[in-house]
């Protein structure tokens, strides 16, 4: 059996030819026929270009349906996919590009001269350019090579690509996932989320993040649907395109701006079977004011760079606010007890782990760590903090990472902020430990303002006062303009750690 994902992707484009796969804003629009050929087109320009199958292709590039078709071409040939962060620099690429050892690195027509220097400094021997409008050196090539029309065929535990984590705790880790991992995630959506060919998916995500990539794309090649790419989010562009929409996968901000905007109604969404949220959590007033002003219950679901999706709320059933839902079919949780290292109780807070035939095989080029993280027994530890309740649903109450130990005392940030943020004049807050001499940390919370509201730190720590013990009380408060984050909305907790450092010193 060829375990390579293209081949189940390719029965499924032949099905669908005449259907449309990708449009644009502008006026492009690819069937799957198109897919077809120009995937094995780019598939014979990446063999030109002396890409062999287990090699990596580093790519570079803003979002288009090219770097998709990029993407399928990839797999095809059974060469690994290595999408890259637009946001990255000089320096951040140069780290990449030495760590993966691609044989081809995919840049924009813009930083060709950067991406030949880098190439030629860390031995990458080949680059080539995509643009977002069918233009860049590869798409030359590919009109002028055989294409490529075989499909390479793969065993079970070949890679289909290196996705790096957000690095949101740190330095980005590669994750090697294998065509398995990727087909096996994508047949479980397409089902639990009742994905059809007559789906429309708005997709306003980047695509070099498992959310926009993995969850959104292969869920779409799986099914036979079409899908709408927008280069970002944009909620005018947003609110022209809902009701011709069915499906639209968002990041919790997507949702926050489109619940601030009074063109949210029942009519304009009217259209849409469903909403989906994650890559962040989706505060329970985002649930239930989106569903007071849609009639839509966001579906909230959970996943990581490694995995892919875990855990989701129901399609049929009770699609509760502040929870992610139960295991996806063929995912195993438990819950780990940090100090025993036992499973705890229902209620109880631990870290979570998962294990599936989503599960990634390991880090790329870190051995301890992969170690470290993924069990004998085929656990993977997320990092994640969670608690299981009493209907099932799984609640994940933050990192593992910025748990905070105060005088010996386990401080979830989570539930300090969230009263925090019960304050109207509050905007968001976010709650972390400093070193401190006697407490060992000092809980800190930082809070953002709502335009043109006042409040001071006696107002904030009154308020919990009366709600929380006194060890879970922040000690300080700091006001800032806004909270840092990465691209995926994601707050970077550990810049506010190194930002306040001091503060108890
Ligand atoms: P790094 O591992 O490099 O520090 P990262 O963990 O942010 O970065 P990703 O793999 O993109 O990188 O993100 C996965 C993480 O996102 C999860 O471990 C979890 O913390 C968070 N996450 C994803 N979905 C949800 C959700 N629905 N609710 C809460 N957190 C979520
Ligand atoms: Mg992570």
């Amino acid at each position: 059996m060829n375990h390579n994902l293209f081949e189940t992707f390719a029965a499924k484009m032949r099905e669908r030819a005449d259907a449309n796969f990708i449009t644009t804003r502008e006026g492009r629009y690819y069937t799957y026929k198109d897919a077809l050929r120009i995937s094995a087109e780019l598939a014979g320009a990446l063999t030109d270009l002396g890409v062999t199958q287990g090699a990596r292709v580093a790519v570079q590039v803003d979002k288009s349906p090219e770097a998709i078709l990029l993407y399928l071409a990839c797999l095809r040939i059974g060469s690994v996919y290595l999408p890259l962060n637009t946001g990255y620099t000089g320096d951040e690429i140069r780290y990449f590009l030495n760590d993966a050892e691609p044989a081809l690195f995919v840049c924009q027509p813009k930083l060709e001269d950067e991406a030949q220097a880098l190439a030629a400094e860390t031995g990458c021997p080949a680059v080539a350019t995509l643009g977002t409008a069918d233009d860049g050196s590869l798409m030359e090539k590919s009109r002028h090579v055989t294409p490529c029309e075989e499909i390479a065929t793969l065993g079970e535990n070949d890679l289909a690509a290196i996705l790096y984590t957000s690095g949101t705790t740190g330095r980005s880790k590669g994750a090697m996932l294998t065509h398995s991992n990727l087909a096996s995630n994508a047949e479980t959506l397409m089902k639990v989320w009742h994905f059809s060919a007559n789906d429309r998916l708005i997709h306003a995500l980047p695509i070099f993040h498992t959310h926009g990539l993995f969850v959104a794309c292969n869920v779409i090649l799986m099914s036979g649907a079409s899908m709408l790419f927008l280069p970002r989010f944009d909620a005018d562009v947003i609110f022209s395109e809902l009701p011709k929409g069915s499906v639209l996968m968002g990041v919790p901000t997507f949702y926050t701006r489109l619940v601030q905007d009074e063109r949210l109604t029942p009519e304009v969404t009217a259209h849409m079977r469903l909403f989906i949220s994650g890559s962040a959590p989706l505060t329970s007033e985002t649930h239930e004011a989106f569903a007071a002003k849609t009639g839509h219950a966001i579906l909230e679901r959970y996943g990581m760079t490694e995995t892919n999706m875990n855990i989701s709320n129901p399609y049929q059933g009770e699609r509760r606010a502040g929870t992610v839902g139960m295991p996806l079919p063929g995912v195993d949780i438990r819950i780990i007890d940090r100090e025993s290292g036992t499973e705890v109780a229902e209620g109880d807070i631990g870290i979570l782990q998962v294990r599936g035939p989503n599960v990634f095989i390991g880090y790329w080029r870190m051995p301890e760590k992969t170690r470290e993280e993924l069990l004998d027994d085929g656990f993977f530890i997320t990092g994640d903090l969670a608690m299981r309740d009493a209907q099932g649903y799984v609640h994940i109450v933050g990192r593992d990472k910025d748990l905070v130990i105060s005088g010996g005392y386990n401080v979830y940030p989570k539930e300090v902020e969230q009263i925090i943020d019960e304050l109207e004049q509050v905007e968001e807050s976010a709650v972390i430990g400093l070193p401190h001499p006697d407490l060992g940390e000092g809980v800190t919370a930082v809070v953002v303002l709502k335009q043109d509201s006042h409040v001071d730190e006696a107002a904030i720590i009154g308020h919990l006062q009366q709600r929380l013990a006194k060890y879970k009380q922040p000690k300080q408060v700091f006001f800032v303009e806004e909270l840092p984050r990465n691209t995926m909305g994601k707050v970077q907790k550990n810049e506010l750690r190194k930002r306040f450092a001091d503060t108890y010193r």
